[in-house]
This record gives C-alpha cells, structure tokens and sequence, in this order.
C-alpha cells in the first residue's frame, strides 16, 4: 500500500530519515518553518549515537558525550539552551598516567622526554606528504621513543576509531590536537593546570534528543527501517520493513553512510557515482565500557591502558574505558575478559579502587536504562550504526575535503543534494573541520533545514 502524497494543506511533503541529532534538528527547524515534515527511525527511540544510561545515581554515556569535541560548541549549545535543558560544563585540572607491564608513568615525566622539535606542525606535513598512512607518521616522528610511540598510536585508535595505518596522513590535524592536549595535561597551559573542556548534558545526553523529539509535532514513526528508494513520477516512493510504502516530495537521509548498502537505491535516485563514494567512507569500530567505581585517593582523571584509554565521569563515580580499532569490536565474552585484563594496570594507575562489579551487560537500545554493574556498548555490532562515526581513510579523504556552494549554503560535493529532492545531513556531511561529533550532526541538521527551505521557495506545488 502506499500512502501519503500531500498533507490537507498540500505543502510539499518531506520525510526524514533518522531521528539522530541531525535528523531531529532539520527536523525541528523545518517544522518552525510551517513544513510538513514526517520522522522516520528504524530504533524505538530517539537520539542514534547518543545512547544515554544510569549506574547508581550517576549519569553515563555509550555513544557521543563531549559536545565540545574538536570544537566550540556553538551549534550545541544555542539549541541546549533553546530547549531549556542544564548544560554542564567542567574543566578539570587532569593528571594523566600511562601504565604498561612494568610501571604507571604520569604524561609529563614521559611527555617532558620528547623534544620537541622547533615546529612540530611543520614536522608532520612534511613527514605525512611522504607518507602513505597516518601510522607511518606517528613512526617517523615518535620513532625513538617506544613509550610514545604506543601512546600516540593508541590515543589515535581512540579518538579516530580506526588503527592509524587505514588512516590517511592528512589527519596529522587529530595528531597534533592529542599532541598538544597531552602537552597541556602534563605541564599545564600558561601556569594554569591542563584539562580537557567538557561539555555534556544534566541527567543524561539523551535529554536533547527526548527534548526535540517532544517537540515533533507529527511525532516519529520508530521501528521503519528504510529499505528501499525509488522515483515514481515526481514523487520519491520509500519503501520500509513489512512493505509499506510511504510518498515523499522531498527527503532527507540523516543516516551512517554504512547503512548505505543496506538500502535499494533505484538508479533514478542518487548517482551511481554519488552512491558508491557515500558507501566507501570509512568508520571507526569504537566501543565503550562503563562501570561503577569508588576512588580513595583518585590519582588521575584520564589513563592510557594497554587496550583503552580510560577517564571518570564528571562526579568521578563511573569510569569510562573506551577504545578503537580491532580492540573496539567487542561481544560479551571478549568484553568481560578485556574488562578483566585491564583492571590490574587501573589499579597499578590508581591505587586504592573500589569496583563493584559482578557481571558485564550489554548496553540496551533504550534511553537512560539503568545498571548496577559494568555495561558495554559496540557500534560496529549495532545493526543502525554498523561503526562509531566516519573518519578520513586512506583514499578517502580527497572526496570528502571538496565543499561546494548550493543556493549560498556550504555542501560537501559527495553529499550535494540530488535534483533538490534527496538531501544529505548527519555528522559525515558537517562542513566544520571536525567529522564525527554531536556538533557536526547538529551543524548538518541546521544548515540542511535552511538548504531545505530555500530549495522549496522555488518549489512547483503542481509537481502533486
Ligand atoms: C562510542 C562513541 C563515542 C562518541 N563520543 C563523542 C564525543 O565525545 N563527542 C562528540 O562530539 N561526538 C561523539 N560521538 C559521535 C556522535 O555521537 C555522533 O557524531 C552523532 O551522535 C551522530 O548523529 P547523526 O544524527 O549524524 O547520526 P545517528 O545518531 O547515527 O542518527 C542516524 C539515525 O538513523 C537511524 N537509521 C539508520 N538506518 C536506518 C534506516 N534504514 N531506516 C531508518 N532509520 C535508520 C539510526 O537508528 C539513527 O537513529 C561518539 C560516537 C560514539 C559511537
């Protein structure tokens, strides 16, 4: 059956698809508009990567967490604060340790080895224009420090996601942002002690989501799963699980370009060439664990551990473990006996810690559950996420730099819109410099709705 050609007051219709960050703020800004506009999303909730849980009384997050990640927050914080929800916002002063086999090292002793070269950022263009991957960087440049060497290439899996060698040189940017934070954890900044800003949200991350997904009007259709995208006419025909068919004038694809492949594109929708550029973008693989704990005398805030890096959460009551790479593809048993391994050198770190936990649980696809013990989340094994978020892979990273403008808004090429009927949001498309965070999804989402508007301004109302 197919359903749905114009509303009662024959506006263009428009369909989204993902009530992730990005989905639900087009979402938003087209409904302030006056649009009729429909949310579509294969989960039974809002938020996709942000994935919010309780331990005891506090607050944890499996998905996206620092709103200021590789950047200021402006996006984020105007629509927080728009919905009147409580940001937080902490800068501690973190000491930092490394702990392999032999020892817990604090950062300044090992970063305060290195010598600096008189220009660090100069070192690794030049060292990255001969090279063919980001870890053939790290070695060149760390190549005599065993220490660092591991270090960097372990921070990097982290906070790419993927192992430096799939990684392309040009993300030498991500290099030296880690170089310079850990610079600055280890010896402070201008006499002040070093930390990383965050910025997160009172009582869970989830509370953005749930807030924009309050103000939905038409509400969201949770568990259709888009399966298939064609042309009929004028019209754009989707199709979800269980056959139902709905019509669409215009639509927004807000999901991970890995699900991609798992969605029929006629050939008189996205270009052949388009669609297989959008499949090739690479993700990171990480997962996360959390866990209840109770510090005596709390030594350090962030750690470097043979497999995680690891931090506490903003009361110091959960820690978080997380990492990237082949470690980040993670199922129950490979979990728990990870989790197992890396208390030692948590302990060797930190001293005296209390840790109440009897089992593993694999975190549930729903908002703000709560646990009692130690949960995991692995994106790669999710089946609407299929990877944590995009990144610049080898080869890959040419197609994602061009940025085109269409009707005065900034597009990445590979996401430009088709025909002014199938748009593009989602951290992957942000024209910020920075992929792969809440505020490139939400960045997408704004400038989308705008892109949007100023398409149907030209809009022929006949094409119904
Ligand atoms: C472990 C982890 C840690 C992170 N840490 C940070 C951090 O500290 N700071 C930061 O800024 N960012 C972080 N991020 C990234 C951030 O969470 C994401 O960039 C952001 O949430 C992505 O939003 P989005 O709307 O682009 O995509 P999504 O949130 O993935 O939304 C897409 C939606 O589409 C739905 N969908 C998928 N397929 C279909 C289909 N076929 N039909 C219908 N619906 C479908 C999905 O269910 C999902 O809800 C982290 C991410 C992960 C995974």
């Amino acid at each position: 059956m197919t359903t749905g050609s114009f509303s009662s007051e024959n506006k263009p219709k428009i369909i989204i698809i993902g009530a992730g960050l990005s989905g639900l703020t087009a979402a938003y800004r087209l409904q302030q508009m006056g649009h009729d506009v429909q949310v579509y999303e294969a989960r039974h909730r809002p938020g996709g990567r942000v994935l919010s849980v309780k331990i005891g009384e506090s607050y944890g997050e499996l998905g996206g967490e620092n709103f200021l990640d590789g950047n200021e927050g402006r996006y984020s914080l105007k629509l927080i604060r728009e919905l009147n929800l409580e940001p937080l916002h902490f800068k501690k002063p973190f000491s930092c340790i490394y702990a392999n086999d032999e020892q817990a090292t604090s950062f300044s002793e090992i970063i305060g080895k290195f010598k600096n070269p008189p220009n660090l950022w100069k070192l690794l263009e030049e060292v990255a224009s001969c090279s063919i991957n980001l870890q053939e960087v790290i070695d060149s440049v760390f190549n005599e420090d065993p220490e660092l060497l591991s270090i960097f290439t372990r921070a990097l899996t982290t906070y790419e996601g993927s192992d430096p060698e799939t990684l392309h040189p040009s993300s030498i940017d991500s290099l030296y942002e880690i170089f310079l934070l850990f610079q600055d954890l280890s010896v402070g900044n201008k006499g002040k002690p070093g930390g990383v800003k965050r910025l997160c949200l009172k009582g869970g991350n989830a509370k953005l989501p749930l807030a924009l997904s309050d103000k939905l009007e038409r509400g969201i259709q949770y568990g259709s799963v888009l399966t298939a995208v064609r042309k009929e006419q004028q019209k754009m025909v989707l199709t979800f699980n269980a056959n139902q068919e709905i019509c669409a004038d215009i639509i927004l694809l807000t999901i991970p370009c890995s699900l991609y492949q798992n969605i029929e594109f006629a050939s008189n929708t996205i270009p052949q060439e388009q669609l297989f550029d959008i499949k090739s973008i690479q993700y990171g693989t990480n997962s996360k664990i959390l866990f209840p704990i109770i510090l005596k005398n709390k030594k350090c805030e962030f750690m470097i551990l043979p497999h995680f890096v690891s931090w506490l959460n903003e009361d110091d009551s959960i820690m978080t473990f997380y990492m990237g790479g082949k470690q980040g593809i993670l199922d129950l048993k490979s979990a728990t006996s990870l989790f197992d391994e890396e208390i030692p050198f948590l302990i060797k770190g930190e001293g005296d810690i209390r840790i109440n936990v009897n089992k593993m649980e694999e975190g549930n696809d729903i908002q703000l559950s709560s646990y009692e013990g130690a949960v995991f989340k692995s994106w790669i094994n999710d089946p609407y996420a299929k990877g944590s978020y995009s990144n610049r892979g080898i080869g890959r990273s040419a197609i994602l730099n061009e940025i085109i403008t269409v009707r005065g808004e900034e597009v990445r090429n590979i996401f430009r819109p088709v025909r002014d009927q199938i748009f593009f949001a989602g951290e992957h498309t942000t024209t910020l410099p920075v992929l792969g965070t809440l505020e490139s999804a939400i960045e997408s989402g704004e400038r989308m709705a705008r892109l949007i508007e100023k398409s149907l301004k030209g809009f022929d109302i006949s094409m119904g």
